[in-house]
């Protein structure tokens, strides 16, 4: 068993920043990354990458690439974690021992939970922008459209960037108007969730934007099956007297926004909590029943919408704690629930919702955070990767700390 001071999972969004941060505020500190994969992503632009307006390649680094200096990179996935003896295992057969422990391994894209999905993902129409592998084939489907019935579909929760699978059908509209096939198309968006947006008051204006493009919105509709032959997408529905209805649907388009769920490694270990999260503190980021193992990101039970801004504003907090806990001292460092979904409502326009714990909304951003603006979609195509790139994952501190504007 090999033994470091810190052990971090996942060298994704959180265990990158965090590496980072920890490594400027203790240089001296030994910390390695578990990371199976050899690229890393910036997943904020796969919305742009399937509306055809950012190239996939601009959202791709090597792992090796975003490590900070003097980390160690381990190329293995965790198969378990055993925190009554401070240790994880590897799929290498190897185990790592440590003194404290991250815990950042996303979620879990659960595409066989659909009926037929797998068999026609990435052909006869049938697009996705959660992967990396399917995210042009939006784009490409979107460019060969000629008209017809188009339909977007989003899970009930859990789900990263809950507003993404209504971002790439407003892209579409738009495409569609700007090649005059608005007259030829129908455009639906079905969700399994009760409402369009988790946060009340971005509702009436996402509605707006949703009329204004045509688009139908058809809530508590969950996705069950798929042919992509025939191309018709079935849907389950409950009645006013509580029977499931099973609604067929005729498709030329179908993005499909997949199942998620807690990673299987997590759930099934000590640290899980009921619903297989990391079961950790809503303001300290620390496991509830393991002091010396924090979480933060997807895979953790913070009751936050999962994004990589809400990453931004939990790992200083992590990283605070986490040293702190090594100096045999309390957490004092506080999450107060920060996320911001940049909603992209046209080519050229975006409007951003920030906001914390109890769905307050919670700007930082200087404008008006119900009105769709031409500024904030510089904002999203170019301001927010280059501060990914250079800030955030370098853990510069000082850019990411929490400035609220104004809480209304
Ligand atoms: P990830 O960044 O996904 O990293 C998890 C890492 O863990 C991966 O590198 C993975 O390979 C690794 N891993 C997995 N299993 C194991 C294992 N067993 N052992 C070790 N490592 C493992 N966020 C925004 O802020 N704004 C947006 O506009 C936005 N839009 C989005 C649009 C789309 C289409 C998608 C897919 C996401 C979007 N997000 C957005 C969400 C954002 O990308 C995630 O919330 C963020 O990346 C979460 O960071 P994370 O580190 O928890 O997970």
């Amino acid at each position: 068993t090999h033994r470091h001071q810190v052990v971090i999972i996942g060298g994704g969004t959180a265990g990158i920043t965090v590496a980072a941060s920890l490594k400027r505020r203790r240089p001296g500190l030994d910390i390695a990354i578990v990371e199976p994969s050899e690229r890393h992503y910036y997943q904020p632009a796969f919305t742009l990458v399937g509306g055809g307006a950012y190239a996939l390649d601009k959202t791709r680094r090597a792992t090796r690439d975003v490590l900070p200096r003097g980390v160690t990179l381990i190329k293995a996935a965790v198969t378990a974690f055993d925190p009554d003896n401070n240790r994880v295992e590897l799929d290498s057969g190897e185990s790592l021992g440590y003194a404290s422990l991250v815990v950042a391994p996303g979620i879990k894209l659960d595409w066989g939970r659909v009926e037929g999905l797998e068999a026609t993902l990435g052909k006869n129409g049938v697009c996705s922008n959660y992967s990396p592998e399917t995210v042009e084939y939006t784009a490409r489907c979107l460019n060969e459209f000629t008209g017809g019935n188009a339909i977007f579909t989003q899970p009930a929760p859990p789900l990263k960037c809950a507003g993404a699978p209504q971002k790439i059908a407003y892209l579409a509209a738009d495409h569609v108007r700007r090649n005059g096939l608005a007259d030829k198309t129908t455009l639906k968006f079905y969700s399994g969730g009760g409402a369009l947006f988790s946060v009340p008051d971005f509702v009436p204006p996402l509605e707006r934007v949703a009329q204004r493009h045509g688009v139908e919105v058809i809530l508590s509709h969950d996705l069950v099956a798929v042919d992509g032959e025939n191309k018709l997408a079935t849907f389950e529905a409950k009645s006013a007297e509580g029977e499931v209805v099973r609604i067929e649907q005729p498709f030329d388009l179908l993005h499909v926004t997949p199942y998620q769920c807690a990673p299987d490694v997590v759930a099934q270990s000590p640290l899980a909590d009921a619903g297989g999260w990391v079961e950790v503190d809503k303001a300290t980021t620390q496991h509830l029943r393991y002091p010396n193992v924090f979480s933060l990101g997807d895979a953790s039970s913070l009751p936050t919408s999962k994004t990589a801004a809400a990453v931004r504003k939990q790992a200083p907090v992590t990283v605070q704690n986490l040293l702190a806990q090594l100096d045999d001292k309390a957490p004092t460092a506080e999450y107060d629930g920060y996320t911001s979904c940049p909603l992209v409502t046209d080519y050229g326009r975006v409007m951003i919702a920030e906001f914390i714990y109890g769905g307050v909304v919670a700007p930082t951003l200087p404008l008006d955070p119900f009105k769709e603006s031409r500024f904030y979609w510089w904002v999203k195509k170019s301001f927010l990767p280059a501060f990914y790139w250079r800030r955030m994952l370098k853990g510069c501190e000082r850019d990411i700390a929490h400035k609220p504007r104004k809480t209304s």
